[in-house]
Formats: C-alpha cells, sequence, structure tokens
C-alpha cells in the first residue's frame, strides 16, 4: 500500500496551492486527480489582491505577473469596483486563465519536491483513528494520515465522508463557450442586460472570445450536454445575432446553486475550495476563495502532523473559513438578483450602481470581494488582531526587507520593533522566527479599518494573518501556544521573565 502524510484530492487551484504549502514545510504529500493530464479548459480568469499578497508572501508571485495583465478592477454583478484605493501593493485585478494558474502553480509543486498522479480517482475511503485509507481507480489503496478533499463542487471525497452540502438550487443557466467569431463586436469586451437575461463577449486571447448568455428562469440539469448550436441559439434569442461563433474549443455551462458543506472536517477529512462551497461565478471569487481556504489550512495540517500542534488547532480551519464562504454564497446571490432582467431589478440596480460611486460603498463591496476586509475571530483589544498584516518595508540588522519577504518559508514571525520579546520564543525556535527591526511609520494604513497607530509588535502566522500584539487581550504566551503548539521544553525559569516583560508592556 502506498502512503503519505497527506493525500489530497484534485489538483484543481485549491488542490495544487495546499499542495506547494505543505511541500514547503517539508510535509510528504501525495495528489492524485482523476483527469489523464491537466486541462485546458479556463473557468476563472483572475485573481483578486488577497490572493496576489499571498502568493506574494510566498515569493511565487513573479511568474504570475509576468503572465497575467492588471485590470484596474473588480465587479459586483458587473457594476465596477475601485480597487485602485485599497492599501495594497496589488490594488487591481489580475487576468490570467485558470489553466495558466494550474501549470504555474503545478510547477511551483515540483520546484518543492512534489508531483500530481494524473489517473487516480478516489473511489472509497475507510478512516479510524490513526488515519484515512482511500481507494483509488478502484483497486490501487493509499494511507494518510489525512486526506483533503480539494475535489470541487461534485467532490466525491465530501460524499464520502457524510458531510451533506445544503443550500439553494439553481435559478437559471449560463451557457459559455470560447470560440472564434467572424462578426466580433468592435469593442473587446462587451457586457449587456436584455429583456430575457444578459450576455458577455469579450476577447481573452488573440483570436479567441468567451462568450456568456444567461437566461432567467431556464435551468438545465447539471449533467446536460451544450453544443454550439445551443449557445447560438441562446445568443440569437437575447441579441439577434451569434457573431459569427464557430470553432468552439469549449462549451459548457453552469448556474447560480449555492451550496456550503455543513463541516469542513469528518475526523481525518478536511475540505477545502469547490468541495467545500459553491456559488455563481458572479464577482470571480471562487478559485480566489479555495486558494485561500488552502493557505489556510496548510501550515495547521504540517504543525499537526508533525506533531507539533495538537489535532483541535485544525478546528481553527473551519471557524475561520467557513464564514467566509458562507458570505461568498450570500452575495453571489445579491449579484445574481442584481443581474435579473426587469423593470423592479433594473431600477434596484440604478440605486446599487449610484451606491457604488460613493467612495463608503465602493470600499465596502470592493474589500469584500477582494477579501481584504478579513478578520478572523481570533481574539480582541486591537483592530489588526485576525486581519492580514500590511507589507511594511523594514529595516532590520541584515538590511532592508518587505514583510511579506519574511513569509516566503511559510513560518510564523514574530516581528519585534522594541527587541524586548527574543527570550520570550525560547520553547519555540524551531518554528518560528523572531525579527527585529525598526517601526517603519507610527500609523498604519489597512483596507477596511483606516489609518491605525502602529504596535510595538507583531506576532504574524504563516498565512499573513495577525496572531498576537500586544494590545491584544490574550498574553504572548497563550497566543503562542494556541496557534503554534505547545513550547519545546524549557524550564519556566527561562521563559518568564520575558512573558512578564510583554505584560508590562500591555499595562503601559
Ligand atoms: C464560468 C466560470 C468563471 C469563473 N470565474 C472565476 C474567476 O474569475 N475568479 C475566481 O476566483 N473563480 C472563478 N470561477 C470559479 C473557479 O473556477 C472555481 O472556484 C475553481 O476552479 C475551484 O477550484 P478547486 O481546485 O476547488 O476545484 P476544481 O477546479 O473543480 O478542481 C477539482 C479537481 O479535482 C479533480 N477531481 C474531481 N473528482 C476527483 C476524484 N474523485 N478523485 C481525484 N480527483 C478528482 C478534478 O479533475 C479537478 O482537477 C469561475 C467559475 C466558472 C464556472
Amino acid at each position: 500500500m502506498e502512503s503519505a502524510s497527506v493525500l489530497i484530492a484534485g489538483a484543481g487551484p485549491t488542490g495544487l496551492m495546499l499542495a506547494c504549502e505543505l511541500r514547503l514545510a517539508g510535509i510528504d504529500v501525495h495528489v492524485v486527480d482523476r483527469l489523464d493530464e491537466r486541462s485546458s479548459e479556463s473557468r476563472a480568469g483572475g485573481m483578486h489582491p488577497r490572493t496576489l499578497e499571498l502568493l506574494d508572501q510566498r515569493g511565487m508571485l513573479a511568474p504570475f505577473q509576468s503572465q497575467g495583465r492588471p485590470m484596474q478592477a473588480g465587479h459586483f454583478s458587473t457594476i465596477p469596483l475601485d480597487f485602485s484605493r485599497f492599501d495594497t501593493r496589488y490594488p487591481y485585478t489580475l487576468v490570467l486563465l485558470q489553466a495558466r494558474v494550474e501549470r504555474l502553480l503545478e510547477a511551483r509543486l515540483v520546484e518543492l519536491g512534489g508531483r500530481v498522479h494524473w489517473s487516480s480517482e478516489i473511489t472509497g475511503l475507510d478512516q479510524d483513528d490513526t488515519g484515512v485509507t482511500a481507494w483509488v481507480s478502484g483497486s490501487r489503496q493509499i494511507r494518510a494520515d489525512y486526506l483533503v478533499g480539494c475535489d470541487g463542487g461534485r467532490s466525491v471525497v465530501r460524499k464520502l465522508a457524510g458531510i451533506d452540502f445544503p443550500g439553494t438550487p439553481a435559478t437559471m443557466t449560463s451557457l459559455l463557450g470560447d470560440v472564434e467569431l467572424a462578426e466580433p463586436p468592435s469593442e473587446a469586451y462587451v457586457q449587456e442586460r436584455v429583456e430575457q437575461g444578459n450576455f458577455a463577449v469579450f476577447a481573452f486571447e488573440p483570436g479567441w472570445h468567451r462568450v456568456i448568455v444567461t437566461e432567467y428562469d431556464r435551468v438545465l440539469d447539471r449533467q446536460a450536454k451544450v453544443s454550439l448550436d445551443d449557445l447560438r441559439a441562446a445568443m440569437v434569442r437575447l441579441t439577434g445575432t451569434d457573431f459569427g461563433m464557430h470553432n468552439p474549443r469549449w462549451i459548457s455551462h453552469f448556474g447560480d446553486a449555492a451550496r456550503l458543506a455543513d463541516r469542513y472536517r469528518s475526523g481525518r477529512v478536511l475540505l477545502a475550495g469547490d468541495a467545500a462551497h459553491i456559488h455563481f461565478p458572479a464577482g470571480g471569487q471562487g478559485m480566489n476563495t479555495g486558494m485561500q481556504d488552502a493557505v489556510n489550512l496548510g501550515w495547521k495540517l504540517a504543525l499537526v502532523v508533525t506533531g507539533r500542534a495538537p489535532e483541535t488547532l485544525l478546528d481553527s480551519y473551519e471557524t475561520e473559513r467557513r464564514p467566509v464562504a458562507d458570505r461568498v454564497l450570500r452575495n453571489t446571490r445579491a449579484q445574481t438578483l442584481l443581474g435579473r432582467p426587469g423593470p423592479h431589478s433594473d431600477a434596484l440596480r440604478e440605486t446599487v450602481t449610484a451606491l457604488i460611486e460613493t467612495d463608503a460603498a465602493n470600499d465596502t463591496l470592493g474589500t469584500m470581494i477582494s477579501a481584504l476586509d478579513l478578520k478572523y475571530p481570533i481574539g480582541d483589544g486591537h483592530p489588526l488582531v485576525g486581519r492580514r498584516v500590511p507589507d511594511l518595508d523594514l529595516k532590520t540588522a541584515d538590511g532592508t526587507v518587505r514583510l511579506y519577504e519574511l513569509l516566503h518559508r511559510g513560518r510564523p514571525v514574530l516581528l519585534d520593533f522594541d527587541g524586548s520579546l527574543g527570550s520570550a520564543l525560547e520553547g519555540w525556535t524551531d518554528r518560528i522566527d523572531h525579527i527585529e527591526a525598526i517601526r517603519p511609520t507610527d500609523r498604519w494604513a489597512i483596507p477596511a479599518v483606516g489609518d491605525i497607530p502602529a504596535s510595538a509588535a507583531l506576532l504574524i502566522r504563516p498565512d499573513g494573518y495577525v496572531a498576537w500584539l500586544p494590545e491584544a487581550a490574550a498574553d504572548l504566551h497563550t497566543a503562542l501556544t494556541i496557534w503554534f503548539g505547545p513550547e519545546l521544553d524549557v524550564p519556566p525559569t527561562a521563559r518568564r521573565p520575558a512573558v512578564l516583560q510583554v505584560t508590562c508592556a500591555i499595562a503601559l
């Protein structure tokens, strides 16, 4: 029987990102996918600011940037949102086809010593107290400490683990085709609402257009096959022309069913990405959410698998990420309602469009769609606890460095502007980097929060979220133990003074 510490089902963006995170932590990971080779189909077409930041935090962004094209906007039900107002190094959507994203992630996985095992479909699983046995393509068996189902919306892993997938059924169908057009529209990007629905036609590669036609109240079965003729006929029904579509390289359909796994974990089986949440692709959030699930889960699973943190650390994955997906489902339901044809939604749309022209509404929706506003329920005491850390420019004894560069190794960082916390880390030096730096500014600009006073220290998780700072309600020792497992054996006298020092800092 083959074995691995972590078995990942599915080599889409979620499974690949998770595999990279685990390999970076040195974990023995086995990725299987039922396809014979990588698909060239591209559902997603772009990555949002927070996903770009996460890639930057791992030093993997450059090839994505060189192959993608920044577009100065996001959108809410196709109403443009201005991301350029947000304090991030990447205030834009990076237009890049999903197939390219996957190829780049797979290349990175290979660099890290991993690979995808194609033609390997998970067909059965069994779990006990010590691990999971998965049946692959019927007869092969793989034993792993944990199995993560990143196997998409129809996840077999989810079903085999007995995890329910409640939600709302589809109310509409969109037909999609990547085609050549004999009579393309004069503009590169056309998107319109008409009486029966809406359509979009955009040039995505030289010679190729993506065509999407949405007809409300027509629901196709998920298994239904769609042809070029179906796509043509739908476009003619809406616009009177089919733009001379021919030579399709991909025809598909999707709906607005919105479902969320009722648990993200059943024993030693976890879910991530579309396996845990599906929704209409309004706002372009699915792949982004899946990749962010992966970065949230990866370091936690690595600490648990290596025995450094207790299994309960994994519970925080669901506590943090399930509400994020729930919010995505709700905002996509709102977006599809806004996209419906008819005088009532026209009026609602006019109102929302006017609101989005104000900075406050643009910022509320824009930081939500771009995921820059996330605040995990980690604790109180300071607005930064549970939020993404800003990418500060830091001066250290070794020179100038960006904060996100300090996260390249995927290890937690204790950023110490007073130089007073080193001894508090004594029991955790195997897993946490202590960095002393000069505090760059007195105030930090945080999307969705505003300007806040800078703190004297920051404990940053490997996913770039702040776990602790001196103003937090919990003390440093507690935060270190909760997030990174108990300290190694150090005599209590070696660490108590440091903790007292922190307590004094809080009191001051
Ligand atoms: C038209 C459209 C446009 C979209 N645009 C965007 C966008 O702009 N931005 C965005 O963020 N998102 C977008 N999305 C959503 C995005 O495509 C998905 O959210 C994303 O693909 C999810 O990634 P995943 O890795 O979780 O799942 P998938 O990409 O579905 O990957 C799952 C993998 O698991 C494999 N698999 C399945 N079953 C098994 C099994 N039993 N054993 C082994 N392997 C298995 C599959 O072969 C597949 O490779 C769009 C979706 C659509 C339909």
